[in-house]
């Protein structure tokens, strides 16, 4: 059995739930990282003229540990996160994280959390994995030190009350990403230039925003924090990764499982947003809101419904079937499941 912690599993939501410890390790000006280690879960000290405050040099990674349905707490696809935690601080300049110290750390956060993770269907612990330049740079370079800190919180179902597509507007005041940008990278300044779209989306009645290519309008890029899917007959089509979107690990897993489980042929390519407006089904992927239908999109102030804005029949399997190998109630023959 599983100890669990006494919190009202039932009402957790997507927020921050202090837990017991977090992982803290330092790099020298080297780039080597220290042995680092847990330290009580709490605030960290930093020099106003750190790197990461001044000139957003940071990135992140987000994962999930779930109580499965063999009553042990499991990981989905870490290896995924491992390299692209490194991707991501070698363009923003920072030293990379081998894949087994990393996996050594996520390891030791969510083994010293345990009694944090949900019990089986009741949500997952959601593990934030932070890398910032900390030491103090009054010009714009590189830090000579970086922190490397890991926490996590539980988080609830992300659909509590049914699944509701999606109320997406496509954007045309704004761009996520740049072409040769930093897009690719889970770097923290690609999400405060999101901050006003989305606050701005939801004060028309919108849940998200759909980003269009910078350097052609009339292609999709992604939303926000999840990549986009379309369906059109038996073809599951989504935007190649050109430079400027994340290369989601749920895409990644969908891919995989469209092909190979569900029997679709798949296409990675351009995506115009006129084809979407006619797709059988649209939606969306990500580690938060795993696979999450897409109901309407509004372009030029005209909204165009996909599937009468219910969730496709398709979508709805692909969802299942990804949870339930998430869950291990379903066999891990792709050998996606990492044990705690
Ligand atoms: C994290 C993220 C995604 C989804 O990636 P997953 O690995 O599936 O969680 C998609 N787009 C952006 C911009 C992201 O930051």
């Amino acid at each position: 059995m599983l100890q669990k912690q006494k919190i009202d599993w039932e009402s957790l939501g997507f927020g921050i739930y202090p837990t017991r410890s977090m992982w803290k390790s330092t790099s020298n000006s080297n780039g080597q990282w220290d042995e680092g280690g847990l330290i009580p879960y709490g605030n960290i000290e930093i020099s106003p003229a750190a790197g990461v405050l001044n000139y957003g040099q940071g990135i992140f990674e987000g994962m999930k540990a779930h109580h499965s349905s063999k009553d042990r707490v499991v990981l989905f696809r870490p290896d995924m996160n491992a390299k692209r935690i490194s991707r991501s601080c070698k363009r923003l300049c920072m030293p990379e994280i081998p894949e087994d110290y990393f996996m050594n750390a996520i390891l030791e956060v969510v083994r010293d959390n345990i009694d944090f993770v949900p019990p089986y269907k009741m949500g997952g612990l959601y593990i934030r994995p932070v890398v910032w330049g900390t030491a103090p740079t009054l010009g714009v370079a590189p830090a000579s030190e970086y922190t490397f800190i890991i926490y996590a919180a539980p988080v609830g179902p992300y659909f509590k009350n049914g699944i509701k597509p999606l109320n997406l507007i496509a954007s045309q005041s704004y761009h996520r990403a740049a072409p040769k940008g930093i897009g690719n990278a889970k770097a923290i300044g690609n999400y405060s230039s999101t901050l006003l779209p989305v606050k701005e989306a939801k004060a028309s009645g919108f849940d998200e925003v759909l980003y269009l290519r910078a350097d052609n309008e009339q292609l999709v890029e992604e939303v926000g924090s999840a990549n986009i899917f379309m369906l059109k007959g038996n073809q599951l089509v989504t935007p190649r990764l050109t430079g400027s979107i994340l290369d989601g690990v749920t895409r990644d897993s969908v891919l995989k499982l469209a092909q190979d489980k569900l029997g679709l042929t798949i296409k990675e390519s351009d995506l115009l947003l006129k084809d979407l407006f006619k797709a059988d089904e649209v939606f969306c992927t990500g580690t938060a809101v795993v696979i999450t239908p897409v109901g309407c999109i509004t372009y030029n102030k005209k909204p165009y419904k996909i599937n009468d804005g219910n969730m496709g029949k398709v979508s709805s399997q692909i969802r299942k079937l990804l949870i339930s190998i998430q869950l291990e109630e379903e066999e891990d023959t792709l050998d996606w499941i990492h044990l705690i």
